[in-house]
């Protein structure tokens, strides 16, 4: 029996996730030789964007465009997910670990009675079925999970975990539209409005580098360092929960086990000791590099690189570099 796997691509406005995209690679690597990939593209006006989807790996695009969806509701697009799940046959249900990935994710699950393994670092086939990896008890141990019994199984694939493919313009794939006929039970709860988040243009989730501050800080005047040295790295802004409780900072931008988790290519801690509700938000960075005052700061145990030193003094010269090279 072959293995196919059916990728969830997350969109808004037509622009996808990144995740889609790591999704698709993933997918692409799991079914080599023996299945096929089918993303799911639901939104309103978005049809021209599926050729995106299969130049990143997709054999077939389940296309959902209706109006319905310019604010879809996550009832709706896990009952989408279901009708395409059962045409696609799929063994494997991928979406992103996303605040919509993992709304949609428990509702496939349950209309689908299958399993569900959230926020996996990485996948693979096994004997029966698939194994997944992910980070347990606040990011202190990685933990295996084996599937049992049939097929589907869903996973939620946490942003950054695999790397995305380049756009291969020569791939060639099929759109099979699937109709978006209403359901009043679809409409229990609805999205009224999306905000953009004041200031913040990358999302955290999804930027590739992220400077974090905390309570070295001292003050949420001093923030706009870190903003700094994020504008001029091209990254987004993080911070621990210490300076949210303080209301330094929006409650969007805290790293950690109460806030989001990431997983960038560069992750800047400045200020910030290391707790273990924090590094499990950041561990599985790429490449770590703190600066804190305090040698003996826990942040050190696990960054790749350290500065011992006060950020007053350091993070203006690193952000007068990073400024230069961008120039350059
Ligand atoms: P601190 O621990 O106070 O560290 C400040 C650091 O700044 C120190 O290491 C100090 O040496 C350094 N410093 C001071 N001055 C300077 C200077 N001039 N230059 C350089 N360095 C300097 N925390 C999170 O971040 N995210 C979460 O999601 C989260 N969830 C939690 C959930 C629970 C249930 C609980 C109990 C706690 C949670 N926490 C979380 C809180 C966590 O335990 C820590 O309290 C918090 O992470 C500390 O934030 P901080 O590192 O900014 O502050």
């Amino acid at each position: 029996m072959g293995f196919d796997v059916l990728v969830f691509a997350e969109q808004r406005g037509g622009v996808f996730k990144k995740s889609a995209f790591e999704a698709l690679a993933l997918a692409r690597a799991l079914t080599k030789g023996d299945g096929a990939v089918t993303a799911i593209l639901a939104g309103n006006g978005v049809e021209a964007k599926a050729a995106d989807l299969i130049s990143r790996g997709a054999d077939t695009v389940v296309l959902a465009d209706d109006p319905a969806l310019e604010r879809p509701g996550s009832i709706l697009l896990s009952r989408l997910a279901q009708e395409a799940a059962s045409s696609s046959k799929a063994s494997l249900i991928l979406l992103p670990a996303t605040a919509l990935g993992r709304d949609i994710a428990p509702r496939l699950a349950a209309r689908l009675d299958r399993p569900w393994i959230a926020e996996a670092i990485e996948v693979s086939r096994a004997e029966h079925g698939i194994s997944a990896r992910k980070s347990i008890v606040g990011g202190k141990a990685f933990a295996t999970l084996a599937t049992v019994g049939d097929p589907p199984y869903i996973v939620t694939l946490r942003p950054g975990a695999h790397p995305a493919a380049d756009p291969d313009p020569s791939r060639s794939g099929s759109t099979v539209k699937l109709s978006v006929a209403s359901d009043p039970l679809d409409l229990r709860a609805k999205v009224i409005d999306l905000l953009q988040s004041a200031g913040q243009t990358i999302d955290l989730q999804e930027a590739e580098i992220v400077v974090s501050g905390g309570r070295g800080l001292k003050g949420p005047e001093n923030f706009s360092l870190i903003r700094d040295l994020a504008d001029a790295l091209g990254g987004a802004v993080g911070a621990s929960r210490a300076v949210v409780d303080k209301g330094w900072i929006d409650h969007q931008h805290q790293v950690g086990q109460t806030g989001v988790t990431v997983s960038p290519k560069l992750y800047v801690a400045c200020g910030i000791s290391g707790a273990i509700q924090h590094l499990a938000g950041m561990r599985t960075s790429g490449c770590i590099v703190a600066i804190n005052s305090d040698a003996d700061a826990p942040i050190f145990k696990i960054a790749d690189f350290g500065i011992v030193g006060d950020l007053f003094e350091v993070l203006p010269i690193m952000i007068e570099e990073a400024r230069k090279m961008r120039a350059s």
